[in-house]
């Protein structure tokens, strides 16, 4: 397993992100995070940001391999909160094919917030299906698949402090 962004380098790119996230929502953010992946990097970031924030989960489940989506997206847990006239920012954990994200905005939007962005930690732009805006990105990587920070491969890996790549080029992997 290679490390391929350390500790320091996250807490220190989350710090400027939460900055950044205050900086276009001064009176407040709703932050939803994605379940299971986004919940490291949602806690650093609630925990960095200078102001007031309040905290919503969503879990879906992309089908696939677990190395590979096949694009079908499931609501399996939904918010308790509702979102119309909020300033709401979806956090993710990473932006692949960007078909989860593609969904989540969908059914978001629907619910009428004021304003709807979006921030993830790692996004993978050669992979791109669909053309998804993303208002904060924490690093732009290769296509690599990652473990560690809230990201697992088969539930393991989530608890590492970093991000390392798992596996060799995509090529290699089934799917
Ligand atoms: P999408 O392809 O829809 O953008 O991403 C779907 C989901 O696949 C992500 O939310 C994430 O859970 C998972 N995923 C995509 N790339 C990786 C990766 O490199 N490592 C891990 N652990 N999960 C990934």
């Amino acid at each position: 397993m290679q490390i391929l962004i350390s500790s320091e380098q996250i807490q220190q790119r989350v710090r400027a992100m939460a900055y950044e996230i205050h900086r276009d929502h001064p009176d407040g953010v709703h932050l939803i995070a994605v379940l299971k992946g986004a919940f490291v990097f949602l806690s650093d970031l609630a925990r960095a940001m200078p102001g007031r924030c309040s905290l919503d989960f969503m879990a879906v489940s992309s089908y696939g391999t677990s190395t590979n989506s096949s694009g079908q997206v499931q609501l399996l847990k939904d918010l308790e909160s509702t979102l119309e006239g909020r300033d709401v920012v979806i956090v993710e954990d990473i932006v692949d094919t960007g078909l989860t994200l593609n969904y989540m905005q969908k059914i978001l939007r629907a619910r009428s917030p004021r304003h709807l962005r979006t921030a993830c930690l790692l996004s993978k732009p050669s992979r791109r299906q669909v053309d998804v805006k993303i208002d904060y990105i924490g690093f732009e990587i290769e296509d690599r698949f990652v473990v560690g920070y809230g990201l697992d491969y088969a539930e393991e890996y989530r608890n590492l402090p970093y991000i390392a790549v798992l596996d060799g080029p995509a090529e290699s992997r089934a799917g």
